[in-house]
């Protein structure tokens, strides 16, 4: 394997590349969009030289939710749309990792939707993915909250009744959300751009990721793939910048990511895709540095974890 400078971290006396993160080999089908999220995960986390122990991924159920298993850090693979509290939990108490949370659209936008909300406005500091494949992918092309409205699908064959969910609009309006933005997965440079961006951000960076699943949803991101000319790229000089992307994707819009009115009306107009920094406001408030909880040694913390299953042992 090539690895480049960018994608070689060095700490210390430890150095660290793609094969440093390398988990489980992935059993997602071939040609799913995940295997390309997962290669420009692993690239940010050589590039920021984050050591695998000190770096965990969250994650519910279903496809994308396999994340963890894949990459050699710590790893949380919970219940279906508990990632988000599962991770703040660990925030929370150990500041000191770095903490990632993969979600699928099922998983954040339906049955994990309160804790999404919540998540939001506690604007604890983590990086959280949604890989958005518009359908439930393993449990076998049902509705999901983003399926399109008239796609067929097995449970609702005559095609989804109601239009689909917009996550990026719907996080733009909850009450102290401080980093949004949209990547695709056929678009690595950009995607690349947009986790660092998201990692650097101090606070909750919800980051949906368009994800091709072409062995159910086939069709729905065909077009913004082969016709780069439909893709709106937001651009700004305190936005994402790729000079690659950028000769790539022409139809640039202007946009301030400090605005979040003008960020707002972007992501409700769905007549275009659009790729970018939709909005970051690094001094929103943080829960987790306004009820900082005091660090513990390891024997304190296992004391306080035997005193806890004591109380519930019969
Ligand atoms: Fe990826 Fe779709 Fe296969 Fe799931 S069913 S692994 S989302 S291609």
């Amino acid at each position: 394997m090539s690895i480049s400078l960018l994608e070689c971290g060095v700490v210390g006396e430890r150095e660290y590349d793609l094969s440093s993160y390398e988990g489980s080999v992935a059993r997602w089908c071939s040609g799913c969009g995940d295997h390309g999220i997962l290669t420009a995960v692993q690239r940010l986390l050589a590039g920021e030289s984050l050591d695998p122990e000190q770096t965990v991924f969250v994650s519910g159920i279903g496809c994308s939710s396999r994340f963890p298993h894949y990459l050699s850090t710590y790893g949380f693979h919970g219940l279906h749309g508990r990632a988000l509290p599962v991770a703040t939990g660990i925030k929370m108490t150990r500041p000191d990792l770095h903490t990632f949370v993969v979600m699928g659209d099922g998983d954040c936008c339906s049955i994990g939707a309160g804790h999404w909300m919540h998540a939001t406005r506690y604007n604890v500091d983590m990086v959280a993915l949604l890989l958005d494949n518009n359908i439930y992918g393993l449990t076998k092309k049902q509705t999901s909250p983003t399926t399109p409205q008239g796609f067929e699908s097995n449970t609702q064959p005559r095609g989804s009744y109601l239009p689909a969910l917009n996550p990026v609009s719907a996080t733009l309006g909850i009450t102290n959300a401080s980093f949004v933005a949209q990547s695709a997965d056929w678009a690595p440079a950009h995607l690349f751009a947009t986790l660092k961006a998201a990692y650097a951000h101090p606070g909750f960076a919800f980051v949906r990721i368009l994800q091709r699943c072409p062995v159910w949803t086939v069709d729905v991101f065909r077009d913004a793939v082969q016709q780069p000319q439909l893709t709106e790229l937001l651009i700004h000089p305190d936005g994402i910048r790729e000079p690659d992307v950028e000769a790539l994707y022409k139809n640039h819009v202007e946009h301030d990511p400090s605005d979040l009115d003008a960020a707002r009306s972007l992501a409700e107009d769905t007549s275009a895709v659009r790729l970018g920094l939709f909005y970051r406001d690094a001094s929103r408030p943080r829960y987790d540095a306004i009820r900082r909880v005091p660090p513990r040694t390891a024997e304190a913390r296992m004391a306080l974890l035997d005193e806890e299953l004591d109380r519930h042992a019969v």
